[in-house]
């Protein structure tokens, strides 16, 4: 359930309504103030809520019932899109944020030079796997804490934030103190203890759509994460699968506004996990842009043909660059969409 307030309200006022419904109902009280209205979110069992007599006070424009499982993620709970800090970076509400790099670290030499290239073509994040969750036990599992190393050594030379992704619990402490967003990839995107435990810490959570969650399971993820206190959720659609052989997953672009509108979290997409093949990174990308995600997660290798991991979805620099050119122009045609979820 959520309490408008009437513009403008007093924030005494506001305050003494929070206490009031808190003291007559089990339930907990946000206050969200948006640009325009300001919210009360309440978050519990709202079933002997009485609306009728919160919509009988002075300062209360309306109250709604929220119909979905998901609160915290829910745009009704918080009109105004969130932005994701990262620095002097962040993700959501306004220029598009482009997160680059290999799928996997592999050296020095390897990381650095492509973060250099990354990041002279426009991408405000490096991404690059230190912990890689493969399908096969005998594949390349990642440089473990030694790519997390690297990585720090690429940040160093390049200004750029790092993103990589976690897979157990046990290195929840080491990656808040090394890593700036921190990566729960789509096999774990139900792994509740570690999305519970990563809602105790104050670090963005890129959170990838599993390969056979609806967007609603998507959600309550991200609303284990924010029920720990953890409002730097970041979403991340990367393809699902179908019944297509032809890609590796099928990018659903149709999560973008879906996400939008639902939610007040930012949403990007990655055509490279999505495709799997990389001459299709480039259209889907901007197709993405085209239909309103906040940024994007691509993947770049400078020798593709020798990668230890996903070379076959991987861009060269030049590419990317050429890319970069392309959606830089399409983000200046485009006019900002706003969602709002109290007129829909
Ligand atoms: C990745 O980003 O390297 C990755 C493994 O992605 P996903 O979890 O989407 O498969
Ligand atoms: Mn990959």
């Amino acid at each position: 359930m959520i309490v408008i307030m009437k513009p403008k309200s007093p924030l005494n006022e506001i305050m003494r309504l929070k206490q009031k419904i808190e003291r007559e109902n089990n339930v907990s009280v946000n206050v969200i103030q948006g640009k325009e209205y300001c919210v009360l979110g309440l978050i519990g069992d709202t079933t002997g809520v009485d609306a009728g007599k919160i919509r009988a006070d002075e300062f209360v424009e309306d109250v709604k019932k929220v119909q979905q499982p998901y609160k915290l993620s829910n745009r009704m709970f918080h009109p105004d899109d969130t932005v994701v800090k990262v620095g002097e970076n962040s993700i959501g509400g306004g220029r598009l944020a482009v997160i680059a790099g290999p799928c996997s670290v592999e050296s020095e030499e390897q990381i650095v030079g492509i973060a250099k290239d990354v990041k002279r073509s426009g991408a405000k994040f490096l991404r690059g796997g230190a912990f890689k969750p493969r399908t096969s036990p005998y594949s390349f599992q990642g440089l473990k804490e030694r790519g997390l190393e690297l990585l720090k050594i690429a940040r160093k030379e390049t200004g750029l934030p790092i993103v990589t992704e976690i897979m157990s619990t046990d290195l929840i402490d080491k990656f808040v103190e090394d890593v700036d967003i921190i990566q729960v990839g789509a096999r774990n995107m139900q792994n509740f203890d570690l999305l519970r435990q990563l809602g105790k810490t104050k670090k963005p959570i890129l959170l990838k759509r599993g390969i056979s969650a609806t967007i609603e399971e998507l959600l309550m993820s991200a609303e284990y994460i924010m029920s720990g206190g953890n409002e730097n959720v970041i979403l991340c659609e990367r393809g699902i699968r179908t019944f297509e052989t032809y890609t590796r997953n099928t990018l659903d672009l149709s999560a973008v506004p879906v996400i939008k509108k639902l939610s007040h979290l930012p949403v990007i997409v990655d055509p490279s996990h999505a495709a799997g093949i990389w001459w299709m990174v480039e259209p889907l990308a901007k197709a993405a842009v085209a239909v309103g995600a906040d940024g994007l997660m691509i993947e770049v290798h400078n020798d593709p043909a020798n990668a230890k991991c996903d070379g076959q979805q991987s861009i060269k620099p030049k590419v990317f660059q050429e890319l970069m050119k392309d959606i830089n122009r399409m983000e200046d045609a485009m006019s900002c969409r706003k969602y709002n979820a109290l007129n829909v």
